[in-house]
């Protein structure tokens, strides 16, 4: 038949032939994606391989400037959309809104996006929405490697038995509750991990949560910060729990409490290795 010609057969089925090649990309809405990622603390060396290429593909970045900098550079097609750390939220659900347009969609966290990020806050968008058109979108959540799982590597293996990752930020859940976790992990003997040590906002409370930790921990015990790991001007410290004080720590530190196994030892090059023993 001819191009645009219509056959027409009894049984009622129609035929038609188009005048060109139709042009799949244009005829309808692709399936939008959206992918919850996490850079790893910063050095690009850091990041897996799966981030890098959902990064390469997306058309639209969202997140804390800082990260959404760390993430790039982008191509001019893709569309950067920065916001404030605190609009976790509101930025989950312009994430849905543009990926169920059928836009592929990256919200990006540092570290790792399950860990005091927006991996949950992602989530929690999703479950309280009723649009079916949210629930379409094809969902990913891709890990990074943790701000303690980079700082532990550099110090030795102080992580090596039984931890406790804790967020000293009250931001989203009373300082009592922070408190009675970090008395009773303390008990515990388990070597803490502590996220958000301390802010502007909150000088005192670090203070606070050491003098807990005291009560159930030997002043010898060895504490490691590690400051902006994995970023220019890095630096990772040793220091005992009697000599650790709330001005050697900012919001860009981590700190690793050792247990009562945790041992430290000279390295050839004048620096010190930590670790927790794997037995107890
Ligand atoms: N999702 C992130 C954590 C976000 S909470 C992760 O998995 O790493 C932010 C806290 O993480 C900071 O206050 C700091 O305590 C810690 N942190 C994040 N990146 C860090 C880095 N590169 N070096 C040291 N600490 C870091």
């Amino acid at each position: 038949a001819l191009p645009g010609a219509r056959i027409e057969s009894a049984a009622g089925l129609a035929l038609a032939i188009a005048e060109a090649p139709v042009a799949v990309q244009q005829l309808g809405r692709p399936r939008g994606r959206l992918a919850v990622i996490g850079l790893g603390p910063g050095a690009a060396e850091l990041m897996v391989p799966a981030v890098k290429a959902e990064l390469a593909r997306a058309q639209d970045i969202l997140g804390y400037e800082t990260y959404v900098r760390m993430a790039g550079p982008f191509r001019d097609d893709q569309v950067q959309h920065c916001t404030d750390n605190r609009e976790e939220m509101q930025r989950a659900r312009h994430a849905f809104e543009l990926a169920a347009q059928g836009r592929s969609v990256v919200v990006v966290s540092s570290g790792d996006p399950g860990v005091f990020a927006m991996a949950a806050a992602v989530l929690e968008a999703l479950h309280a929405s009723s649009d079916p058109a949210w629930q379409r979108v094809d969902l990913e959540i891709l890990p990074g490697v943790s701000a303690s799982l980079a700082t532990a590597a550099q110090a030795g293996a102080p992580l090596g038995h039984d931890f406790c990752v804790m967020s000293l930020s009250d931001n989203l859940k009373p300082w009592s509750i922070i408190e009675k976790r970090l008395d009773l992990a303390a008990q515990a003997d388990l070597v803490l991990a502590f996220y958000n040590p301390i802010s502007k906002s909150r000088p005192h409370q670090l203070g606070v949560a050491l003098d807990i930790v005291r009560r159930h921990r030997d002043g010898q015990t060895p504490v490691v910060l590690g400051r902006d790991i994995g970023r220019p001007g890095q630096t990772l410290k040793v220091v005992s729990l009697a000599e650790l004080q709330p001005q050697m720590v900012d919001m860009r530190t981590m700190v690793l409490v050792g247990s009562s196994t945790t041992c430290r030892f000279d390295r050839a090059d004048g620096r010190e290795w930590v670790y927790t023993p794997r037995w107890y």
